[in-house]
């Protein structure tokens, strides 16, 4: 593994089919994708064969991206010396891997498409992880008046976006309609078992999954030496520690509307960020963007927000509010992350900007 040797700003935004980086943190640096577009902010002298360590700092630092759960996924740890950092990364990759194989819908073996597979027939025993990632999803549907919607599968891959995306008839979102009840999942924690009501139901995790990786990735870095690391899963931030020169990590919130921009900026330490946005993935018909975050009250995409980011002490609770808090939008999604304690930084359908209480001190806009 090649060290890094320079301080850049990373954007993978210019890279589909992968999902475009929501929040970034300035300090990423790929090197080795060149067809990813990187605006480098500062580039000290190379150094090929050290690390980033300040002088002052017995740290370094050990940085890798890979394409994981459908997207791009970079680490970043910090560690007493280069063996244990590496180390760190190797257990972090390792760690998302093994979540996706048992969380992707994609892969026809996961636990949870054989949850999907079972729907109306039987319930489906899952492991552990699998329960506790769905009870969360199930809390975070009720905090969120069933804004954010797991049952929602149906009507996501009406939409496919965007790998085929067309406008669905209303008579498809109206039968649709009938699988999409989040209350239609049952969990059984005694048997640790998970049934789908109906035939033709189907759990998509597509908007919690990168985050609960994230955690986890997050904790086993730590477990395995790192005192400080980054986990980025495309827009879901896990930050634990500090950077090798003891300072916080630098993390930026994506411009809904100028790619490649930063709106805004906060340090971060132990704590997770999270944005979802309809500049992710979309297409643009009649001068309409149709973009993947999908009200489950009508089955379309959601039209309160341009983007929600939520800072929270967990990346599995911040990604799921980001996608619940875009649907609910402004008013009551800032509501609740009061309610609840956490931050966050909503732009709404106009434009506005607006931060939750917690955050204003910390969040500094971007001109
Ligand atoms: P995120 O980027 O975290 O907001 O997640 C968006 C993804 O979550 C989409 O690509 C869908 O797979 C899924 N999704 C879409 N709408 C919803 C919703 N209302 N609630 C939960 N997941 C959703
Ligand atoms: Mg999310």
């Amino acid at each position: 593994m090649r060290p890094y040797d320079d301080f850049m700003l990373g954007s993978l935004l210019n890279s589909p089919p992968m999902r475009r980086g929501a929040v970034f943190v300035l300090l990423i640096s790929l090197p080795f994708l060149t067809s990813c577009a990187i605006i480098p902010v500062f580039k000290p002298t190379p150094k090929p064969t050290e690390t980033v360590a300040k002088p002052t700092s017995a740290s370094v630092t050990a940085k890798r991206a890979q394409v994981l759960m459908g997207t791009m996924v970079e680490l970043t740890a910090v560690a007493p010396n280069e063996i244990l950092a590496q180390a760190a990364l190797t257990a972090g990759f390792q760690e998302i891997r093994r979540l996706e194989n048992l969380l992707s819908t994609w892969i026809e073996t996961s636990e949870l498409s054989k949850v999907n597979q079972a729907a109306g027939q039987e319930p489906v025993g899952v492991s552990e992880e699998t329960f506790t990632l769905l009870k969360r999803a199930i809390e975070v549907a009720d905090y969120t008046e069933g804004g954010f919607n797991i049952a929602i599968g149906p009507a996501v891959r009406l939409w496919n976006i965007p790998e085929a995306p067309r406008i669905p008839s209303d008579m498809e979102l109206k039968i649709a309609a009938q699988y999409v009840d989040y209350r239609n999942i049952h969990l059984d924690p005694t048997r640790r078992t998970v049934f789908l009501e109906k035939p033709g139901m189907r759990i998509d995790v597509g908007g919690i999954g990168k985050g609960f990786a994230a955690e986890k990735a997050a904790a086993v870095m730590r477990e395995v030496g790192a005192t400080g690391g980054l986990v980025a899963v495309a827009g879901d931030f896990r930050v634990f520690g500090k950077r090798a020169d003891g300072t916080a990590w630098p993390v930026g919130i994506q411009h809904p509307r100028k790619n490649g921009k930063i709106l805004a900026t906060l340090d971060s330490t132990d704590e997770a960020v999270s944005t979802s946005g309809d500049y992710e993935r979309f297409f643009l018909q009649d001068g309409v963007r149709y973009h993947h975050i999908l009200d489950p009250e009508t089955l379309r995409p959601a039209r309160l927000c341009q983007s929600a980011t939520v800072v929270a002490p967990d990346a599995g609770w911040a990604d799921a509010l980001a996608t619940g808090l875009f649907v609910m939008g402004p008013v009551k999604g800032m509501a609740l992350i009061e309610r609840l304690g956490f931050g966050a930084v909503i732009v709404d359908a106009q434009g506005e900007i607006l931060v939750s209480s917690r955050l204003r001190s910390r969040v500094q806009m971007v001109p």
